[in-house]
């Protein structure tokens, strides 16, 4: 049960987030977002074409240098410079072009950036007003949040400290039932409940404060259990305590020492109780704070009140 009031649906984030968010900034936060990855695609590849037209220079230009030693070495040695050969027009022609590719795509690039930085302004501040929006959504989901987390706090001690408090009351009135064990195992395991509910809703500190004033109850009602019982101890204990008494020859109420006279009756000397009485029955001695007599086995009510002090 309480794990069905735990699994009890709470407030929908999305859907509160949606009210304080405008979804016309949220669509232009993904455009932008789309754009710069754009951006970052063409930048890189009019980057490759940079690298790639820088090949191109260098090897045509290696190529125009060997024609140019060629020539001054004909020029050095007295002969006429030839026309240029197809192969040098080519070489020419093609480190034109690479050149003028070259800076073509530095010029790209630069236009590229000069958007990139446009659009990372535009962002930031979209991205700014995105987020006041946001966390008033999420703080107005909180607030929703712990009013629900109260409530199914509330529904979970709503059942199970009433379940405590009748295994309590089972407990103290039920002693001598046979079932008793099994009402304690209630009273234990709907106590522990307690506490982890309250462990798991409650602030720690709250939690503390019930944690003490718990263990400050049980340890006064312990006392108490414990004080009552000396005060008025059970038949059996009292019974317990006299029969050592007589048979160490020692006054159950006060301990002092009896002497060992058999067939007489007897108080004691220090608190003056009577000790040995004579039989409503059958006239014998018996022991006045035991319940039967020796001889007869005669029962007595007397022993379980007050002890008569002799006159
Ligand atoms: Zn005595
Ligand atoms: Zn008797």
């Amino acid at each position: 049960m309480l794990g069905d009031i735990n699994d009890q649906e709470g407030p929908d984030q999305q859907l509160i987030q949606n009210k304080h968010i405008e979804a016309e900034l949220v669509g232009r936060e993904s455009e932008f977002k789309r754009q710069a990855r754009e951006l970052e695609r063409d930048i890189a590849r009019q980057e490759e074409i940079k690298t790639n037209r820088q090949e191109s220079m260098s090897v045509a230009e290696r190529t125009w240098n060997q024609f140019g030693q060629e020539r001054w070495r004909v020029l050095d040695s007295g002969g006429q410079p030839a026309e240029l050969s197809t192969t040098e027009e080519e070489a020419k022609t093609l480190y034109q072009k690479a050149t003028r590719e070259f800076i073509e795509a530095n010029f790209k690039i630069s236009d590229l950036q000069q958007s990139q930085h446009t659009i990372s302004l535009e962002q930031e501040t979209l991205d700014r007003t995105l987020s006041i929006q946001r966390g008033a959504g999420y703080s107005a989901y909180m607030t929703l949040y712990r009013a629900h987390r109260w409530r199914v706090a509330a529904g979970k001690l709503s059942f199970v400290v009433p379940l405590f408090v009748l295994a309590s009351w089972l407990v103290a009135r039920r002693r001598k039932s046979i079932y008793h064990p099994v009402l304690i195992a209630l009273l234990v395991s709907s106590f522990l409940r307690v506490g982890l509910v309250m462990e798991e809703h409650f602030p720690s500190e709250f939690f503390k404060y019930v944690g003490i004033i718990a263990s400050v109850i049980i340890v006064l009602s312990f006392l108490v259990h414990a004080l009552r019982s000396a005060a008025t101890p059970k038949e059996d204990v009292l019974l317990r305590r006299r029969r050592e008494a007589y048979q160490k020859n020692c006054c159950p109420e006060c301990a002092y020492s009896v002497p060992h006279e058999e067939g007489k009756t007897m108080a004691c000397a220090a608190c003056g109780v009577d000790l040995f009485t004579v039989c409503d029955t059958c006239d014998g001695i018996r022991h006045e704070l035991l319940p039967n007599c020796r001889h007869c086995g005669a029962q007595s009510e007397r022993w379980r009140g007050v002890p008569a002090v002799a006159p």
